[in-house]
């Protein structure tokens, strides 16, 4: 197994529980990947928090029950209803009564949303139930809108947020079958599956540090600080050579849960078609990324007693305030932690770090009615997602298994429906280990089959 983020995780614990042994490497000191912790000095002492804001939202399905089977079935998730706040009186709370109920009555009673608008949300998410969640053949969320007339103060306000928020692309580029299949698995479906989960933790706390805990306890041996310098076939299997003086590693079978630009480059020198446009290597070098900043603020927490536990900003260009969301990380010590969210940063390219920090302290100021934070650390992790356009490339688990028997692909690319997410590395680990495990005539195929129930 190269790769220890969500998506290789997903498919350790789920080779582990089938009783295959597992050896992982991972080229950072730890695991996790781009959900990793940061340690973070806002003047008090360090912090440990994650390297990046994330939200988890109910249809998170296989994310949630891996992390309760990591847990004992008590993972520290919060839950809550949907609710979209923002700081200009928007409030869209989904009702207790089952779907699409819970939205239909929430929009009726949202306020903040002028009837004309609550009537075109409808009018979206009935037309796009309708025709199957499906869009346009290369449509954009863009076009999609207009295509269902939102108006625009409401593309403004709610799905051009949104959109950003899921895809992590603006609409003009954003592929708008993916986000209509995120709103099918959210607002769609049931009501829990549009809740908001929030751990009570780190993200590093909820996954990587106890399937590292869980792994080793059944025998897993976990290389950290190793990178994977190149892969081959050898003796029906593969081998993993890392630098330096590490021995190599032998295993029956590989899954390759790096990012696809790494998968690309240990993958070419085995396929003699890779520089080939068009090719399967090819492919995966062509995803475009984009960058998430997250912006943290403290605050002496006499000063901010409280904050909302998740509220929406509103962006404003032309003051330089580019804030999006805000998460309260509670207190840490004698301060209060807020994360702010700056999506589909690439657009912001020619703003300097500290120009957007000082705009958001502002932001959060006049928006919010609280003083000026004491202290701000920004994090932004260039390579966040992958840009999610209808032109993106498409690559399922299986993608080389047909020319490198016992190979296969994980991570959040190899969801295709997906935006780049939590639960599509999640899913595709779990279905690259499916694959690994049908291989071998000896497999108990339908244990890791069986779902992991939450508890
Ligand atoms: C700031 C930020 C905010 C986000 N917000 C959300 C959110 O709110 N909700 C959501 O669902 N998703 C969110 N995401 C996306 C989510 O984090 C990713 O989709 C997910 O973590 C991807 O997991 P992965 O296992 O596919 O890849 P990664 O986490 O990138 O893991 C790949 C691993 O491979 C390792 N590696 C690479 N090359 C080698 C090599 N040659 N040898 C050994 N190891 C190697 C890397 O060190 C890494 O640990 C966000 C991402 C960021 C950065």
């Amino acid at each position: 197994m190269v790769g220890a983020g969500w998506a290789g995780l997903s498919a350790a614990v789920q080779l582990a529980r089938a009783g295959r042994r597992v050896r992982m490497l991972d080229a950072a000191s730890a695991p996790g990947g781009r959900a990793r912790e940061a340690r973070l000095d806002f003047g008090g002492g360090p912090v440990t928090l994650d390297a990046g804001q994330h939200l988890l939202v109910g249809a998170y399905r296989e994310s949630l029950a891996l992390a309760h089977l990591l847990h004992d079935g008590a993972a520290p998730l919060d839950r809550f209803a949907l609710a979209l706040h923002d700081t200009a009186g928007l409030r869209l709370q989904a009702a207790r009564l089952p779907a699409p109920l819970h939205l239909a009555v929430g929009l009726l009673r949202a306020r903040g949303l002028p009837l004309a608008e609550r009537v075109a949300m409808l009018r979206l998410m009935t037309a796009l139930r309708g025709g199957s969640w499906r869009a346009a053949q290369g449509e954009t969320v863009e076009q999609l809108l207009a295509r269902l007339r939102q108006p625009a103060a409401l593309v403004e306000r709610l799905w051009s947020p949104l959109c950003m928020a899921a895809l992590n692309t603006v609409p003009e580029q954003a592929c708008a079958a993916a986000f209509a299949t995120v709103l099918r698995d959210t607002l769609g479906a049931t009501r829990a599956a549009s809740d908001f989960v929030l751990p009570r933790t780190t993200l590093g706390a909820l996954i990587a540090g106890p399937a590292e805990r869980w792994l080793r306890a059944r025998g897993a041996q976990l290389h950290w600080g190793t990178t994977a310098r190149a892969i081959a076939p050898c003796a029906g299997g593969w081998q993993v050579r890392a630098g330096g003086d590490e021995p190599p590693i032998d295993a029956a079978q590989l899954v390759l849960a790096v990012p696809p630009h790494a998968a690309a480059r240990l993958l070419a020198p085995l396929c003699p078609d890779a520089t080939q446009p068009g090719s399967r290597v090819g492919r995966l070098g062509e995803f475009a990324y984009d960058a998430i900043t997250t912006v943290y603020l403290a605050w002496p927490a006499s000063q901010v007693p409280a904050l909302p536990r998740w509220i929406m900003l509103r962006e404003s260009p032309s003051r330089g305030e580019h804030g999006q969301w805000l998460f309260d990380r509670g207190r840490c010590g004698a301060q209060r932690i807020a994360a702010i969210v700056i999506s589909a940063r690439a657009r912001l390219s020619d703003k300097p770090v500290a120009a957007i920090a000082e705009g958001i302290g502002r932001q959060v100021a006049t928006q919010l009615g609280v003083p000026p934070p004491a202290a701000m650390r920004t994090v932004t992790e260039k390579r966040a997602t992958f840009r999610c356009t209808p032109d993106r490339p498409r690559v399922e688990v299986d993608a080389f298994a047909a020319d490198l028997p016992g190979l296969w692909l994980a991570g959040d690319y190899a969801w295709p429906d997906y935006p780049a997410t939590l639960e599509g590395a999640v899913r595709s680990g779990r279905l690259a280990a499916a694959r690994a495990l049908r291989r071998h005539a000896d497999t108990d195929v339908a244990h890791v089959q069986a779902p992991i129930t939450l508890r």
